[in-house]
């Protein structure tokens, strides 16, 4: 053997990469699921090293192969211990919240039974099963305050953040154990029971008179300047990808393997695009294009807290490599959350109901063939019961606030 396995952590780099150096050698790992080994001295890699050893912290491997010398030696991702952080804790106890968060990835993927049928299996990964937002989010402002607190040594004191909710309640999360305050600026159409639950968790709540989240960044980060604030903005920061990467697709990829599923497809709905993003880069490559990528978006005109239509801009969409983007309105995506409530048991949120839509719209077109389908599911229904009761009422489906 000419080379020797090094905890990636105890390996530096002479510069720092870029995002897109990493992502090029990352794509590289993945479709062979194979790395060459690294050149170093006393620790640290030769400087054409930088951007492969940046791939493989961004993988989250424990370990990395380092040259010995002689003919280069290639290595297989399955011997740098690829999974080795996703494993709850035995008997699940936790040494506190933030152990909690991370000590409980993988999240559940769950079968659903009333979607599959002969040679087609689907299944949801249930992101409500996060503890501070009951989201996706979680891992997103996890990676936002704790990216900070790395590069800056400190927490920050005061954070302004546009959030139509999730990302708001997670940062709360992050606010309550670093002892930092938390202002959430939410859009104007978001359900009215976000107010209570901002606040509830310490945050000072702020209403704009916009309908789209994204529509208010400028806004927000021109108050953080002015104020004095930090604006860690989940619609640009890389470490919104960069843990959804790490993350949410390697627990994809490990559960697909744990219940030996032959995977064909994956389903989710885009509002930053970070978790659909960082799905789509890893398993397009992983899988070398066996696996589809499918995108629901808000019909024209439609709202659906959490997801928009991909004209509005996002930053990664195009790392997903969508084979379709699927429009979904609100009436289907409530119809779907009741479907899944009542065949399930599950009372999914409606962004879930959403991608659940389109799974079912692309299944009835016949684009699936035989194999196994997960669909992300972001959130639970909890915070949606205006929007619910609304539905069952008969009424337009949105909430007492909602701008349509
Ligand atoms: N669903 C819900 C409920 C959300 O809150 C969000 C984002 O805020 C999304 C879906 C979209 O996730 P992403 O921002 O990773 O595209």
């Amino acid at each position: 053997m000419n080379y020797l396995l090094k905890p990636v952590d105890a390996l530096r780099s002479p510069r720092s990469p870029t995002l897109e150096e990493a992502l090029n050698e990352l794509s590289l790992i993945l479709r062979d699921w194979g790395v060459r080994a690294l050149h170093e001295s006393s620790g640290v890699v030769v400087e054409e090293d930088a951007a492969r050893l940046e791939a493989l912290r961004l993988l989250g491997v424990r370990l990395a192969p380092v040259s010995l010398g002689g003919a280069e030696a290639v290595v297989e991702v399955d011997e740098l211990d690829p999974y080795w952080d996703l494993n709850p804790r035995p008997g699940r106890v936790y040494q506190g919240a933030l152990d909690l968060l991370t000590g409980e990835w993988p999240t559940p993927l769950v079968k659903l039974r009333s979607l599959s049928r002969s040679g087609i299996r689907v299944w949801a990964k249930l992101e409500s099963f996060n503890p501070f937002s009951w989201s996706v989010k979680d891992r997103v402002g996890w990676a936002l305050a704790t990216g900070y607190i790395m590069e800056e040594g400190r927490p920050p004191s005061l954070v302004y953040e546009a959030t139509s909710t999730n990302t708001g309640m997670a940062l709360a999360g992050m606010a309550a154990i670093y002892g930092f305050k938390l202002k959430a600026f939410i859009p104007a159409s978001i359900q009215r029971a976000s107010d209570t639950l901002l606040a509830a968790m310490g945050a000072e709540v702020v209403r704009l008179p916009y309908s789209l989240t994204v529509e208010s960044l400028d806004l927000v980060r021109r108050e953080a300047e002015r104020d004095g604030a930090v604006n860690l903005d989940q619609f640009n920061n890389d470490r919104n990808l960069m843990a959804h990467i790490r993350y949410t697709a390697r627990e994809i990829d490990y559960q697909a393997r744990m219940a030996g599923l032959r995977l064909k497809g994956i389903i989710g709905g885009i509002g930053t695009s970070g978790h659909m993003a960082a799905i789509g880069f890893y398993h397009k490559n992983r899988s070398r294009g066996e696996v589809g990528i499918y995108c629901v978006q808000p019909a024209p005109g439609e709202k659906i807290p959490g997801i928009r239509r991909v004209e509005t801009g996002m930053k990664w969409i195009g790392l997903a490599r969508p084979d379709r983007v699927i429009d979904v309105t609100r009436r289907e995506a409530i119809d779907a959350v009741l479907a899944i409530a009542r065949r399930e048991g599950l009372l999914i949120g409606l962004s879930s109901g959403a991608a659940t839509a389109g799974f079912i719209k692309l299944l009835e077109e016949g684009v699936f063939g035989e194999g196994d389908y997960i669909i992300v599911y972001p959130d639970n229904g909890l915070k949606y019961v205006e929007q619910i009761k609304a539905h069952l009422e008969g009424g337009r489906g949105g909430g007492l606030h909602d701008q349509g």
